[in-house]
């Protein structure tokens, strides 16, 4: 039973071959960009993992609609929220330590191989603020199966990861509404 009629032109869904994308710059849309490709997958019936690398940089819009994403889509939000700032009263070692935790955890999820995407979200943010290292993240980038995608997300991704990712897309920003003081949009921002 071939149905040739569903499948793009390239398709190679027999044997599929995983990618490394990478979603960075200073404009908006690295995680819903993201969360647009789970959403995709999700259609062909594809095991997601979505590990949030910062927690309260993501609100709660998605964590609702992913609910309706189960079973195919699993989600852990880990970290311990804004390092440095307003809220934060944490020790640093509690962040380092959660970030850590979060690394050893979508390592060996990844490396399960029960996953076709995987989705790191603000990786690069717990890069930035040296809760772990590039080496970290490029040692993640060796470990992944060949038919797992791996979509890394975050402000600054470092060069060596551009280097070695396959589709790397930088979000600039020519407006954003927060310029002109219009703060974050429920269901738009969060
Ligand atoms: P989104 O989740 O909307 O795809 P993002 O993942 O690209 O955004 P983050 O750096 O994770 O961006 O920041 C998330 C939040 O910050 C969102 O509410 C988003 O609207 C807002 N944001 C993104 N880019 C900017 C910007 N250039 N100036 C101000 N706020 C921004
Ligand atoms: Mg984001």
């Amino acid at each position: 039973m071939t149905n040739t009629e569903n499948k793009a032109p390239n398709s190679t869904d027999e044997s599929p071959r995983g990618l490394v994308l990478v979603n960075t710059g200073d404009g908006k849309g690295k995680t819903t960009a993201a969360l647009g490709t789970i959403l995709r997958a999700v259609g062909y019936g594809h095991r997601c993992l979505i590990v949030q690398f910062i927690k309260g940089s993501w609100m709660y819009g998605e964590l609702k609609s992913i609910r309706r994403l189960e079973p195919e889509v699993e989600f852990h939000r880990m970290g311990k929220g804004f390092v440095g700032i307003v809220d934060d009263n944490l020790p640093r070692e509690e962040h380092e330590k959660a970030a850590q935790e979060a690394l050893v955890f979508a390592r060996n999820k990844l490396m399960s191989g029960d996953y076709r995407l995987v989705l790191l979200d603000e990786i690069f943010i717990a890069v930035t603020l040296g809760l772990i290292s590039t080496k970290d993240i490029l040692d993640i980038m060796d470990v992944r199966p060949a038919h797992t995608t791996l979509i890394l997300t975050g402000r600054g991704a470092p060069q060596e990861v551009i280097e070695r990712a396959d589709t790397v897309t930088e979000m600039r920003e020519v407006k954003h509404a927060f310029r002109k003081g219009i703060l974050a949009q429920r269901g738009v921002d969060y």
